[in-house]
């Protein structure tokens, strides 16, 4: 059995300020560890983020990572870095970061490599575009973007990984991908990861669905074999949240 694991993404939304009480409410309403939580927090809140939830269960993620371990990198954090704060995860790969950032499936390949070294689990995001869907090459392209990422990781780590599928035209629209979409891509990246690793690895490790994941739709999607968990982003800066971490129970 794998354990869910339900990751809020605030993306650049909240201060030191809001993320204290926000935080505050999280840590009394979310008192169970069936589920894995944890918030992807903006890298000014982290501090802020620790304090509250230490001697709780609620990780805390990261947005990004550079690759190199220190250097002349302007704006960038390592992770040694975020590792000195407790941080447990970070995603990588968000389609955002390639948009707007030229993240590459190379360039997440070494940050999963450097993070996982360091004892921090990668949340590796893929997903295809609307056209993509559209032209019927979103398989090719999800095969693509998950071999990359995940090629020649260390095998004592690899069931570590996280793997999320966000569809991008259903990031931040409220076009949820439906059920059954998202456990065809979820199963599917599991047979990818099963024919790189085998089947005892891709049995083990997480993939979880993201995209216009809401209170209303969490459960019937953690209901699907395949998908273990969400990554969310809007509906995480609201308490509601705490719903959709009890669909996952
Ligand atoms: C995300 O940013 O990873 C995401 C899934 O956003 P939203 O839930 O808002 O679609």
């Amino acid at each position: 059995m794998r354990k869910k694991v339900v990751i809020g993404n605030w993306k650049m939304n909240m201060t030191n300020a809001e993320t204290t009480e926000f935080l505050k409410m999280m840590r009394e309403s979310i008192k169970y560890d069936s589920v894995e939580v944890a918030f992807a927090i903006p890298y000014t809140a982290i501090g802020s983020a620790m304090n509250v939830l230490n001697e709780t269960n609620i990780g805390i993620a990261a947005q990004n990572v550079h690759f190199e371990p220190r250097g002349a990198y302007t704006g960038e954090i390592s992770v040694e870095m975020l590792k000195e704060l407790g941080v447990k995860y970070c995603i990588i790969g968000h389609s955002e970061r390639r948009q707007y950032f030229n993240e590459t499936d190379e360039s997440v390949n070494k940050k999963a490599k450097v993070l996982l070294e360091n004892g921090i689990v990668p949340v590796i995001c893929v997903g295809e575009s609307l056209e993509e869907r559209d032209e019927e090459m979103h398989l090719e392209k999800i095969e693509s973007r998950v071999k990359k990422a995940i090629a020649d990781i260390d095998m004592r780590f690899v069931d570590r990984i996280i793997i999320a599928y966000e569809p991008i035209w259903a990031i931040g629209t409220g076009n949820t991908a439906t059920k059954e979409q998202a456990e065809e891509i979820c199963s599917f990246i599991r047979y990818i990861v099963a024919k790189t690793y085998g089947i005892t690895i891709s049995e083990k490790i997480r993939i979880q669905y993201g995209g216009s994941v809401n209170d209303a739709n969490a459960k019937e999607l953690f209901e699907m074999p395949n998908i273990d968990g969400a990554l969310v982003g809007g509906a995480s800066l609201k308490p509601s949240f705490v719903s959709i971490i009890e669909a996952a129970k």
